[in-house]
């Protein structure tokens, strides 16, 4: 696209090989499991799947949801798999993973939005592996707060969901999604009792100062932890990359984050809300 730079130096990586993550890659391929570190084609594989860890898909791999930035194909899903749980848990188990990040598609079509099998998920791990500490990245459960409590009353360590973008390019970015529904369910997880984080991807033509809004009514929230990185276009069909972010205005964000009453803030152009999990539960 005429007037988008080139992808600047620091956001080129290493390619995802080594034999740790070829281990990972076949683990996950047996047990016809979904990773959003692939269907994300995220450029942090080789480091995250290298180091044992890697954030399973639950729910199936196609969204009820249509979001610009996603590379998830969005239609009507076809699988409700009872037996998922058991597989994940065991897949943790072999991988032995320390700190498992859990997320799902969308599933508006059903009524309890997947909560049931989110909650079998958490408890299985448990069972299997009790001293696995576990983030769950759930959906947006539409309002239906039964959903959402039952989703993250299952003993889980961290209770995610990504706010993605500011106020404004919400209809654009997250056209089935609502800014202030999201926040609500962000500041009833924590009434819940939940360690509660959310992301937000900066490119999407965003401006700073809608950036510390978003931190704003975040804190005010209840959040405790925020994930901002640079967002990256999946394929050419998606929200084009408006701007790179400058690892300094990262550094900036961060600074403004705390300032502004969020616990802590993982800031930088490779950020993604599950890299650097693991020291996300000692928040
Ligand atoms: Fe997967 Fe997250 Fe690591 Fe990316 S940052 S490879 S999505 S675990
Ligand atoms: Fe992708 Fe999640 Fe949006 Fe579905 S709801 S399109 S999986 S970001």
């Amino acid at each position: 696209r005429a007037g988008v730079p080139k992808r600047p130096d620091w956001l080129r990586v290493k390619l995802p090989i080594g034999p740790e993550y070829a281990k990972v890659r076949k683990l996950v391929d047996e047990h016809k499991l979904h990773t959003i570190c692939e269907s994300g084609n995220c450029p942090n594989m080789g480091e995250c799947w290298g180091a044992g860890t890697a954030t399973f898909m639950i729910l199936g791999n196609i969204c009820t949801r249509s979001c610009t930035f996603c590379a998830v194909a969005t239609g009507r899903p076809n699988e409700y798999d009872t037996d998922e749980p058991r597989r994940v848990a065991e897949a943790i188990v072999l991988m032995k993973v320390k700190h498992a990040v859990l997320t799902s598609v969308n599933r508006d079509e059903l009524k309890d939005k997947g909560a049931e099998i989110w909650y079998q998920t958490v408890r299985l791990i448990k069972e299997a592996s009790p001293q696995t500490t576990i983030e769950t990245l759930i959906p947006d459960t539409k309002g239906n707060w039964d959903a959402l409590e039952r989703m993250i009353s299952a003993g889980q360590e961290v209770v995610s969901h990504n706010m993605e973008t500011v106020e404004r390019l919400y209809r654009r970015v997250r056209p089935q999604a609502r800014y202030e529904r999201s926040l609500e369910q962000i500041r009833r997880t924590k009434e819940y009792g939940q360690r509660t984080k959310s992301g937000i991807m900066l490119g999407l033509g965003e401006t700073q100062d809608e950036v510390f809004k978003a931190m704003d009514d975040l804190a005010v929230n209840g959040l405790d932890i925020l994930t901002l990185g640079q967002y990256l276009q999946p394929t050419k069909m998606h929200h084009a990359v408006i701007d790179w972010i400058h690892p300094e205005t990262f550094a900036m964000y961060k600074e403004e984050g705390v300032r502004r009453g969020l616990k802590y803030v993982e800031s930088g152009p490779l950020v993604r809300s599950s890299y650097h999990a693991e020291k996300h539960v000692h928040v």
